[in-house]
């Protein structure tokens, strides 16, 4: 059986660090706002290339803190795309803002920015570009339609630790990155976790307060926040987890390089040259996805979708599906995502590669 992730697949010494630093976490009875979350963010706001990072509670969070942070909610538009992750919906919700989705570029599932013009309304404050899959959006010209509507750009980097437009990190170019540290991410926790980069002081001293039921110092209250805290033990193993990031980034990308190479019944998605893939997922497209999913799933092959309903056809979204959105439609329809993640062996995938390759319908 092939697992679509795997963690027994993690490296011996990683897993014997992280024991060690979670039991240096219990030692020292602290498990809340100190020492690891400190490096942890002094450590990652190195790695994206910001000045400041805040360690918060989930991916999801992140990116309503982001919001907030910027005086975004109750009354405000937030415009994202309509294929992502669901959190992405669920964070600009937190916010108070209304999300309202754009339709998408069939090549790479990307937000066609090309589109976001027309749903800007008086009420828009914010543009939430995901990097879907684990590749940049074409952010130029998606700062650029921010600039000229005054609009805040809140990158959602959930799915593109360490990935790249021209030469600088996902995360730092918005006004804001929001990460997750979902345990399946590029940068895993073992459990909840995320992070919102920046380099503006002002956001910065505003989301530790935010996350920190609005406290500006020990009782006194100056906004009303919420708790949205990255734990000490969560902090611990991504301290140890980040000095392997590159190293996983890496991998995955040399098995998108065999995938791409070698699969012949399938459709890949585009590769952009602005900047570096980190391959969350692999996504391909097939005339008759269900059934090549089907055909994988009896050659012991786990598969999944991401994601089999676009947002404006979720049941939550009612009022937004009088638009119709064809690329979005037929990419659902179209896509199965194969597995992909450091461990994952020569073997398996040379016996993905040929099970895609033999299927037949
Ligand atoms: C995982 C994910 C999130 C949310 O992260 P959580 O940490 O699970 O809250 C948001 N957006 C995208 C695109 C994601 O993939």
């Amino acid at each position: 059986m092939i697992l679509f992730n795997d963690f027994s697949k993690e490296p011996k010494i990683i897993k014997q660090e992280i024991q060690r630093a979670i039991k240096k976490v219990v030692g020292s009875g602290w498990f809340i706002l100190g020492k690891e979350l400190e490096a942890f963010e002094w450590g990652f706001a190195q790695y994206i290339g910001t000045r400041y990072c805040i360690g918060v509670a989930s991916g999801t969070e992140a990116i309503a803190l982001s919001l907030m942070a910027h005086n975004i909610g109750s009354g405000d538009e937030v415009i994202t795309t309509n294929i992502t992750a669901y959190p992405t919906i669920s964070g600009i919700l937190q916010s108070g803002a209304k999300p309202v989705v754009v339709d998408i570029f069939s090549e790479n599932g990307l937000i066609d920015y090309r589109k976001i013009q027309e749903k800007i309304t008086q009420n828009t404050k914010a543009i939430v570009p995901v990097h879907l899959y684990g590749q940049s959006c074409k952010l130029d010209e998606i700062i650029l339609i921010a600039a000229e509507n005054k609009l805040i750009v809140i990158e959602d980097c959930a799915q593109s630790t360490g990935a790249t437009f021209n030469n600088l990190k996902c995360g730092a170019i918005g006004a804001c990155g929001a990460f997750s540290f979902y345990p399946t991410k590029n940068l895993g926790a073992y459990g909840d976790g995320g992070a919102i980069t920046t380099n503006e002081e002002t956001v910065y001293h505003k989301l530790l307060s935010l996350r920190n039921y609005g406290q500006t110092k020990r009782y006194h209250h100056e906004s009303i926040g919420i708790n949205s805290r990255l734990d000490e033990i969560q902090a611990a193993i991504l301290n140890v987890k980040l000095q392997y990031l590159e190293h996983g980034n890496q991998e995955r990308h040399e098995i998108a390089l065999t995938y791409r190479k070698h699969l012949q019944t399938v459709e890949c998605l585009t590769e952009e040259n602005y900047g570096t893939h980190v391959n969350h997922l692999f996504v391909v497209k097939s005339q008759h996805r269900d059934k090549l999913a089907e055909h994988l799933k009896n050659k012991g092959i786990q598969t999944y979708i991401h994601y089999p309903i676009p947002v404006n056809r979720q049941k939550a979204f009612e009022w937004q599906k009088a638009e119709k959105m064809e690329n979005s439609d037929k990419f659902a329809e179209s896509i199965l995502s194969l597995p992909i993640y450091p461990g994952l062996s020569k073997q398996n995938i040379n016996q993905i590669i040929q099970n895609v390759n033999d299927f037949k319908i």
